[in-house]
């Protein structure tokens, strides 16, 4: 028997990221284009669950492609983690006569999605929307390269004060497991060094910095250190510094949650109109339990296991630049 999907759902999950509202945008036209209904599930997996679903057209997307944040809004939801929670979730997805689901969020939404399909016979591809970049077999996430501007746009300002006052800055960025934003933000804003978790130790970083003499030929210094409670993030790489060379001036600066927000750049709204485009041809091919992943500027399809499980490392040419470019 011929199975045809005539109603999909689409919801937002985990960690809101810039780029979000532009791939409902595309899942929800291209499906209409397609001559399927949409169903836009709010609040993740918790609205899957108690069931806050509001059909869309096309008209309830317009005027969204330029807006950070996400108008599905999004929650975690503890209670998808348990086979329970998932089974009031397949209930919702029953009731409503949703055959597919697309979700838009990160690792940790494509775990839950894992396991959804694997309990039911439902279709599900992910969308990988996050700031962190941190997804196995993508080149870039959607809002990570709007993270990535709104980071050098800060340090740019940084600098200024920096450079008048003869200061060392250590700027905090989001990234707790990955480097990406860190390190590529510190190329962008010509920082000094960037202390990331895929390289050696913090300590070590910060000492193999301390050694490149960086105060022989400059006044002033920005490190951008990707958040890590474990070294007390950039407090602790500043207290580090203070402790060894009391006769430094070293500020820090947290940038926090602005590292999320915003309106999304060009290179965020082409790859997930792309990528929205990909999620619904793909469930036509009758594909299911993948990521729409960007390879050479090609759309590719990754199983949730691979973009889950296996490490994405940045890129050793680019600790290079940034090592080379700040002496
Ligand atoms: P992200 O998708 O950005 O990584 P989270 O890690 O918060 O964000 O995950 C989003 C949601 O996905 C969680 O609130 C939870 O509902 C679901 N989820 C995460 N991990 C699991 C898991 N191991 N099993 C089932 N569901 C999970």
């Amino acid at each position: 028997m011929e199975y045809k999907i005539k109603t999909i759902g689409v919801l937002t999950s985990g960690g809101d990221a810039p780029g979000m509202n532009a791939a409902i945008r595309a899942v929800t036209r291209t499906a209409i284009y397609n001559g399927i209904r949409v169903k836009a599930i709010y609040r993740g997996y918790k609205g899957l669950i108690s069931g806050e679903i509001k059909e869309f057209n096309t008209q309830d997307v317009s005027g969204i492609i330029q807006r950070g944040g996400t108008i599905l809004k999004t929650a975690r939801c503890p209670e998808f983690r348990t086979t329970e929670g998932r089974a009031l979730a397949y209930q919702t997805i029953q009731r409503e006569e949703i055959d597919a689901l697309v979700v838009i969020g990160g690792d940790g939404t494509f775990t839950g999605a894992r396991y959804l399909a694997q309990e039911y016979n439902i279709p599900i591809v992910g969308l990988p929307g996050t700031i962190d970049n941190d997804l196995w077999g993508t080149d870039s996430t959607i809002g990570y390269d709007t993270a990535v501007n709104t980071i050098m746009d800060a340090v740019d300002k940084i600098r200024d004060t920096a450079s008048s006052h003869e200061r060392v800055f250590f700027v905090e960025v989001m990234g707790r497991d990955a480097g990406f934003l860190a390190l590529n933000s510190a190329i962008a804003a010509g920082a000094e060094a960037a202390i990331i978790p895929e390289r050696r130790t913090a300590e070590e970083q910060l000492i193999e910095y301390i050694g490149n003499g960086f105060r022989k030929s400059k006044n002033s210094s920005i490190v951008i250190v990707a958040e890590n409670p474990e070294i007390g993030g950039a407090q602790g790489m500043a207290d580090k510094l203070k402790e060894l060379h009391p006769e430094y001036d070293v500020r820090v600066s947290i940038l926090g949650h602005m590292q999320r927000g915003g309106s999304p750049t060009a290179y965020d709204r082409i790859l997930a109109s792309r990528m929205g485009v990909a999620a619904i041809n793909a469930l036509l091919e009758e594909q299911r339990s993948i990521m729409i992943g960007i390879a050479n500027d090609e759309i590719v399809y990754v199983p949730f296991n691979k973009a889950i499980k296996d490490d994405k490392d940045v890129h050793q040419d680019k600790v290079e630049v940034l090592q080379i470019l700040s002496i």
